[in-house]
């Protein structure tokens, strides 16, 4: 990796801000920053924060914290994974950070993990800077790809009992997954019992692309569920995904003996938000319509 030698400027006045559409958004104090390159892709930064510890930026935007992206991946993938009877081979489209991975691999059942990530500065930036990432991509249940995920799913014929998207990314380095011919090939990569989550961004700020997923997915599958949790390091503190499978029976189970596997592994997901996965705030149905 061709990396800029940076030093890091402590700054007393150093804040990392994350705006939608320049009009609201986040800002987080930085006591300095800690890595700052790019990559044929994006800009790539780390921040340590003093009340967010560690921050990624990608393209600008906050990407994931040591503070609160636990509730984010924690979130994205245990409902699909406690769902799915025995989930055996995941697939995650991005999520180079590795937050997701490790939230995968503390299920026993799961037998291969395929990541397919197009930048792999991220992951190699990320194996440096946060402590414990790099077992997660060394697991040897782990399969590295370095593609742009609609590409691979494309030329891949493999598949999957449960895919994650994560690679939701506006202005990201390649928009070839806000397409209907992808949300077409991830439908076609789903095993029988399949279930795909896709992070559909802030439901109230950002909406427009929230409907946009939902719109170009539901064609796809039978059952589209929306839900949401809150991530205080999101523009507007509140993240929204979409649960998609063609066996919405699926959609009910809640694997009490999976769960007591990785409870003490939990902070955030537990029973009770499994059980209440797709309760909606009014004001969130009005936006999404449900
Ligand atoms: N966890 C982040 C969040 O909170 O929004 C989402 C992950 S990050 C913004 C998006 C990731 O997907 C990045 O690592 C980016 O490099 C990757 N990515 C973007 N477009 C991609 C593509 N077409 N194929 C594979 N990975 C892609």
């Amino acid at each position: 990796m061709n990396s800029v030698n940076f030093q890091p400027v402590c700054s007393s006045n150093l804040w990392i801000e994350h705006l939608v559409n320049g009009l609201s958004g986040l800002s987080i104090k930085a006591k300095h920053a800690v890595f700052c390159d790019s990559s044929p892709f994006q800009k790539i930064e780390i921040f340590d924060t003093y009340n967010y510890g560690l921050v990624l930026c990608l393209g600008g935007s906050i990407v994931m914290t040591e503070r609160d992206s636990f509730i984010y991946h924690e979130m994205f993938v245990h409902p699909p994974m406690l769902m799915h009877p025995e989930p055996k081979s995941v697939c995650v489209i991005g999520g180079g950070d590795g937050g997701c991975l490790g939230e995968i691999l503390k299920h026993s059942s799961v037998k291969k993990i395929t990541l397919v990530e197009i930048d792999n500065m991220v992951t190699e930036t990320v194996k440096r800077f946060y402590p414990g990432r790099e077992a997660s991509f060394s697991d040897p249940r782990v399969t590295m790809v370095f593609d742009d995920g609609y590409h691979y799913l494309s030329k891949n014929e493999d598949k999957f009992d449960v895919i994650i998207v994560d690679s939701y990314d506006p202005a990201g380095p390649v928009q070839s997954l806000e397409t209907a011919d992808f949300y077409s090939i991830v439908s076609q990569r789903c095993g029988e019992n399949g279930i795909v989550v896709f992070q559909t961004d802030t439901p109230v700020i950002r909406k427009e692309y929230t409907r946009m997923v939902m719109s170009g997915v539901s064609p796809q599958f039978s059952s589209c569920k929306p839900y949401i949790c809150p991530v205080a390091s999101f523009p507007d503190s509140l993240c929204s995904f979409l649960l998609c499978t063609n066996t919405e029976q699926l959609l009910e189970n809640f694997s009490d003996a999976r769960f007591a596997g990785i409870a003490d592994l939990c902070e955030y997901y537990n029973e009770e938000m499994h059980k209440g996965l797709f309760l909606l705030p009014q004001y969130i149905k009005n936006i999404l319509k449900q």
